[in-house]
């Protein structure tokens, strides 16, 4: 899903380049020529993503990297500061002003591309967490920040385990080196490691030994969660952008500083241990007040403080969010002529199948029988009924099998759909209220108008 990309550079034809490239990826593109520009910018609405040169004034651009992290509304923005950077210091100092990767100019487009695809996804992983906890403390069920004290188990996967350099030492890990091979056909003996950093730094491996590493970790139970890091050969544009893609957290190309390496080191382990606390609050006890036990969707009682927080979030962005109401046609029917239990497994995969068409910081609930909730943040009425529609077809157009015999059902829905004001709305939380039920007409409409269809609110 494309984004919204906040470009500052004071030099016009950079701004106008990266523009183009990046207008061409389909993302939108708002050009500011310096920090002041930047800030009325993202005062008006706020940005998925952030390019800044550090060129001419380094220390306000670092100043505002600074604030920006600093600031609850803009900390999760993800910003990409690009540069001469003529030292590694310069590099090392840009991160930790915030910045949450550099670019050393020239830079490869491939490169830039793929790591703001990359950033986008985290960024969203990390702003599903802060929702759900945001959620929870509305419920009641605040747990207590977590900080991390044990030891992070951090390995260096390279030929033969062996690290250029030496080994890394950082603060409170345990460190270990692992030769690729082992890593690759799951035959090491250490226990799985917060963080994989994969040194390729010596250009004696073939690019597929690399891509052939990261899926092998990516698909693995048990590392799939952890955090990798490519260290890669100076000139692997292709390698780097493609690591990216297949699911390295970050990269970085030689030649670089250990403190480069340490900084990216500490950002990535606090992520993964951050989605490691949501992944146990999620697979706690609580979860089981918030949780439909039939299908594992979200109930009513957690579905409407996340909408007061979408709503929230609206207001700061000044972007609408969609709300849907989903209901089954004839359910009574399949109930009457198949059995109640052959209803419950349709039930089931319809979860499924929603669940599976829908994008983490999309709010799935289950929150009547047979009556579905979606909300989906950062949406507007063309992207809103396009997703409706999808969804729609996803029950209506494949057919359900249930029971030993795997019977076939054929069983279809319908979906009413809202959208908030936006910007100008005062979004109270008597709105928040009137969207469902608008939402609710809207799905009244749909089954007086026929039902198997997608029907938009008119407020
Ligand atoms: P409409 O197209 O107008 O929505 O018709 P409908 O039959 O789906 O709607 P109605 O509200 O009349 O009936 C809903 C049915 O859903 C009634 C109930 O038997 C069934 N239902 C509700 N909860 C469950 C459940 O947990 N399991 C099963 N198997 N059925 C359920
Ligand atoms: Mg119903
Ligand atoms: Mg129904």
């Amino acid at each position: 899903m494309p984004g919204d990309i906040l470009i500052i550079d004071c030099v016009a034809t950079n701004r106008i380049i990266l523009k183009v490239k990046l207008l061409a990826a389909q993302y939108r593109v708002r050009p500011c020529s310096n920090v002041a520009e930047a800030k009325a910018a993202i005062t008006a609405s706020l940005p998925d993503l952030i390019l800044i040169d550090v060129g001419t004034d380094t220390a306000a651009v670092m100043a505002f990297c600074q604030s920006l992290k600093a600031h609850e509304d803009t900390s999760l923005i993800p910003i990409i500061a690009t540069g001469g950077f003529s030292s590694p210091q310069d590099r090392v100092a840009a991160l930790e002003a915030g910045a949450d990767d550099v670019l050393t100019k020239p830079f490869d487009d491939h490169i830039l591309q793929a790591r703001i695809r990359s950033m986008l996804r985290a960024r969203d992983a990390r702003q599903e967490l802060r929702m759900r906890e945001g959620t929870r403390t509305a419920l009641g069920f605040a747990e207590a920040c977590r900080d991390f004290t044990a030891p992070s188990r951090v390995v260096i996967a390279s030929i033969g385990g062996k690290t250029e350099g030496g080994a890394l030492k950082l603060d409170n890990c345990h460190v270990s080196g692992n030769a690729i091979e082992q890593l690759t056909t799951g035959t090491e003996r250490n226990a799985p490691a917060d963080l994989y950093i994969v040194d390729f730094r010596s250009g004696l491996l073939d690019d597929a030994v690399l891509f052939r590493l990261l899926s092998e970790l990516r698909s693995r139970s048990s590392t799939r969660h952890s955090s990798i890091l490519a260290l890669l050969p100076a000139n692997s544009r292709q390698a780097a952008a493609m690591a990216l893609d297949l699911g390295a957290n970050d990269i970085v190309t030689s030649p670089v500083a250990d403190d480069e390496i340490r900084h990216r080191c500490r950002v990535l382990l606090q992520a993964k241990h951050e989605a490691a606390a949501l992944r146990r609050t999620v697979a706690s006890g609580l979860e089981a007040a918030i949780t439909d036990p039939l299908t594992g969707l979200f109930n009513r009682r957690y579905a409407l403080p996340h909408l007061a927080r979408l709503s929230e979030q609206s207001r700061k962005t000044g972007r609408q969010f969609a709300i849907m109401a989903l209901d089954l046609d004839h359910f009574k029917g399949i109930n009457d002529t198949y059995g109640h239990k052959a209803g419950d497994e349709v039930l089931r995969q319809v979860a499924l199948r929603l669940q599976g068409n829908l994008r983490a910081v999309d709010l799935l609930a289950r929150i009547g029988g047979e009556e579905f909730l979606v909300a989906i943040p950062n949406s507007d009425v063309v992207h809103a009924r396009t997703a409706a529609e999808r969804l729609c077809k996803l029950i209506g157009d494949t057919p359900f099998f249930v029971g030993e015999d795997g019977t076939e059902l054929c069983v279809t829905m319908s979906v009413g759909v809202s959208l908030n004001g936006g910007p100008q709305a005062d979004g109270e939380e008597a709105d928040l209220e009137e969207l469902v039920n608008s939402a609710d007409v809207a799905l009244y409409a749909a089954k007086t108008g026929g039902r198997n269809k997608v029907s938009l609110s008119a407020a």
